[in-house]
């Protein structure tokens, strides 16, 4: 049977290069070794997600040509005009983190009962307060309310707790690695005091959900595998799940790129009168898969990475083994 892997893109603004690069990863290694790909709109954050971004992200994908093999963009365009017959099916509107709140509160329910959460009162402030912290550093939360035991109407807000210890764990591309997120980060906030989910629990719960054995994400995201890991034991996770974290897009200058560079919105550069395989092959070149920017079709995508020394280097037979 085929294993699965996601791409899980936030739609807080438009498709850009990095989000491309990332696909370009995530189709290209399932195809080339046997995965299938799941299409999940990480828009949990109701403060910073829009509908319009969503429209234009799906949109962008088809563009492209990156088609997922569950939850194709279709579905997601008619899971909004006809939620009721989309919900009885229960795909894809289980694919969007804003339907699935009640999926975020059993799970909590469940840590809840094992009485592995705590109402948290602290505001950012606080916690900035009792955890100095280097600009640009991760604060670390002090365990202020761990066993003060707030009543559950003083706030929203709930930690849980994550337990200590080192997590070891198998990343494809670098190896074993190891991470301790009691000391990066203490207890992982599971919900905010607006009643929001956060990234961490909402990523962990779906990718259970989701079935996925294998997550493709850029290096930025690899700080925070362990305390999913942890997360994801937590809620009885068994499945097994490796990780391949690729390097992020930068500008041949050395600059990094970010979604405010404009000069890298596939929108923007849609209406300049760009091509989608001259946007793939400059994506592949930036992201140091190709040695210079040429056009590129999507079904080159898997032999550029069984091609490649650094994917050569990873047991091929990994991602089969699955
Ligand atoms: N939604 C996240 C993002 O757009 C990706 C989450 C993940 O791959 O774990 O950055």
């Amino acid at each position: 049977m085929a294993w699965r892997t996601r791409f899980a893109p936030s739609p807080t603004g438009y498709l850009h290069l990095g989000h491309v690069v990332n696909a370009i990863h995530v189709w290209g290694i399932a195809r080339a070794f046997g995965g299938d790909v799941l299409l999940r709109i990480e828009d949990h954050d109701r403060t910073r997600c829009r509908e319009e971004y969503e429209d234009a992200l799906l949109d962008d994908l088809d563009w492209l040509g990156f088609v997922p093999d569950v939850g194709r963009t279709d579905s997601f365009r008619r899971a909004r005009v006809a939620p009721l017959e989309t919900l009885r099916r229960r795909e894809p509107r289980s694919q969007r983190q804003s339907d699935n709140d009640a999926r975020y509160t059993a799970a909590l329910a469940i840590l809840t009962e094992r009485d592995l959460t705590y109402v948290c009162t602290c505001t950012r402030r606080d916690i900035a307060q009792h955890a100095p912290h280097a600009p640009g550093a991760e604060p670390r939360y002090p365990g202020t309310c761990r066993e003060a035991r707030h009543a559950e109407t003083e706030s929203l807000a709930r930690r849980v707790r994550t337990g200590e210890g080192v997590v070891t764990f198998d990343d494809r591309r670098r190896g074993l690695l190891q991470q301790s997120p009691v000391e990066q980060c203490g207890d992982v906030l599971v919900r905010d005091r607006h009643g929001q989910w956060t990234y961490q629990f909402a990523v962990v719960v779906d990718d259970m959900e989701h079935d996925i054995d294998v997550v493709i994400r850029g290096e930025d995201l690899l700080a925070s595998t362990g305390r999913q890991l942890q997360l994801a034991a937590l809620l009885g996770r068994e499945r097994r799940l490796a990780w391949w974290h690729h390097p992020l897009l930068v500008h041949p200058d050395g600059r990094k790129l970010s979604k405010a560079n404009r000069d890298t919105s596939i929108r923007d550069r849609r209406a300049a009168g760009a091509h989608a395989a001259a946007l793939l092959g400059e994506a592949a070149f930036l992201a140091g898969l190709l040695p210079a920017a040429r056009d590129l079709t999507i079904d080159e995508l898997p032999s550029l990475f069984r091609q490649s020394t650094e994917f050569r280097d990873c047991p091929a037979g990994a991602f089969q083994q699955l």
